[in-house]
């Protein structure tokens, strides 16, 4: 046991000596037992929801109806949550409402893949009735009983395998990927929020190209927002490395990239998509449509953009190009660093100085003054220091005069 569990261990105990079962389980007994890093251990008890709130001195009941409690311990919140089964499926979604039990196999059972139905107790002991163990071993998603069934009673379990492939690298197994070409129509019935937190992982896989060749061949993609016409370009989306890319703005402006989406505003709201995001993507799509190689990037090019829009620019231009996006990403850092201004923030004028210099009345006037100061400043005409800018701006006998 590592010490992400050995913290939690508390919270196990302490559920044991009131007479309850507790298990570790899900993501992260699997992500152990692969020896990757664990991000949020869950724990799964027979103790129902009041009753884990009242031996617990701080707990937040978020998903009640879930049968999930937060338990504080040490500081650290952790989900608790009631052994349950998930009642009856209707319209190929999981319930509302779920049932809870009593028994810890129950609960493993109405899990997705074997590798997620693995629990481990308070002394590192596995308990595995699905055989995760060995489909990790083996590397293979496959689910918790028959795959046509556990896909109808939930359709997005279906893009949950293709994303574990991108995660983790596995493969899928015959029997769980005949089923998902068999039923992916299935996907109709599921809301665009939840394909799209499986689709954004997926895009952030280290597996991504793998992910993405299978979208195609089980055509899971004909159920996925903007993508039904799409076949050959989403085939070509597995030819590249996208681990290349490190924000979901540039994953999502590579894949409108090589789309060729023109209505870019109307996809990425189609994904229900943040507007934060997509105002990102749109910089990026931007910036891209600018430049066409890295000697494209100029010091009033990179200015207008902005550091940060420039490098992600970048990568998605590299990786689309087949360049080292490194060696470019570096390049571009030092270019930018010669930059002598960054952004109108670094500007030592502002427009309340130009408006004192002329002792005109604010207008149109003072932007244009401060693009024109902006302009020469990056040009390397004027030094970014106000008195040499105000000098170059308004020769000496206009100011003499005034002063007279
Ligand atoms: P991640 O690393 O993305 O968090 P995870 O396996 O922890 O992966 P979660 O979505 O956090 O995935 O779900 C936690 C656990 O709940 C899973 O490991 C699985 O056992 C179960 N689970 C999640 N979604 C489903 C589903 N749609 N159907 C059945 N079981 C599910
Ligand atoms: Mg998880």
């Amino acid at each position: 046991m590592n010490e992400p569990f050995r913290r939690a261990l508390g919270i196990i105990r302490t559920l044991k000596q009131h007479g309850y079962e507790a298990y570790f389980v899900g993501g992260s007994v699997r992500d152990y037992l692969l020896n990757r890093p664990i991000d949020d251990v869950d724990i799964a008890t027979s103790a129902l929801p009041d009753e884990v709130m009242a031996i617990f001195p701080k707990t937040i009941p978020v998903g009640l109806k879930h049968g999930t409690v937060v338990v504080l311990h040490d500081g650290v919140p952790y989900e608790v949550t009631t052994f349950r089964t998930e009642g009856t499926y209707e319209n190929y979604r999981r319930p509302e409402s779920v049932r809870f039990v009593r028994s810890l196999y129950q609960d493993l059972e109405r899990r997705d893949f074997t590798m997620n139905a693995i629990a481990m107790d308070d002394t590192g002991q596995f308990i595995d009735p699905f055989a995760g163990q060995a489909a990790i071993e083996k590397r293979i998603i496959r689910t918790v009983g028959a795959a046509e069934d556990r896909f109808s009673e939930d359709a997005l379990r279906m893009m949950r395998a293709i994303r574990f492939v991108s995660q983790l690298g596995f493969q899928l197994e015959e029997e769980t990927k005949a089923a998902i070409i068999e039923q992916a129509s299935l996907l109709t019935h599921i809301s665009v929020e939840r394909k799209t937190v499986e689709f954004e992982k997926l895009m952030a896989g280290p597996f991504a190209s793998r992910a993405f060749s299978l979208l195609v061949e089980t055509n899971v993609f004909m159920y996925l927002p903007g993508l039904a016409e799409k076949r050959e370009a989403l085939q070509q989306l597995s030819n590249y490395e996208w681990p290349a890319l490190t924000s979901a703005a540039e994953r999502w402006s590579f894949l409108l990239y090589l789309l060729n989406i023109e209505q870019t505003a109307s996809f990425l709201r189609q994904w229900k998509l943040a507007n934060r995001l997509i105002k990102d993507v749109q910089a990026i799509l931007h910036a891209l449509s600018i430049v066409r190689s890295f000697a494209d990037w100029t010091k009033e090019r990179l200015y207008e953009v902005g550091a940060a829009v420039a490098l992600s620019a970048e990568a998605v231009r590299s990786l689309v190009n087949g360049e080292n996006g490194e060696e470019n990403g570096q390049a571009l850092r030092d270019q930018l660093a010669s930059l002598p201004i960054q952004t109108r923030q670094d500007l030592a004028v502002t427009g309340k100085d130009i408006i004192d210099w002329y002792g005109r009345k604010g207008g149109p006037w003072v932007e244009e003054t401060l693009r024109k100061l902006e302009q020469a400043v990056l040009a390397g005409i004027v030094e970014n220091e106000k008195e040499r800018m105000k000098a170059w701006l308004i020769p000496w006998n206009q100011t003499h005069e005034k002063d007279c």
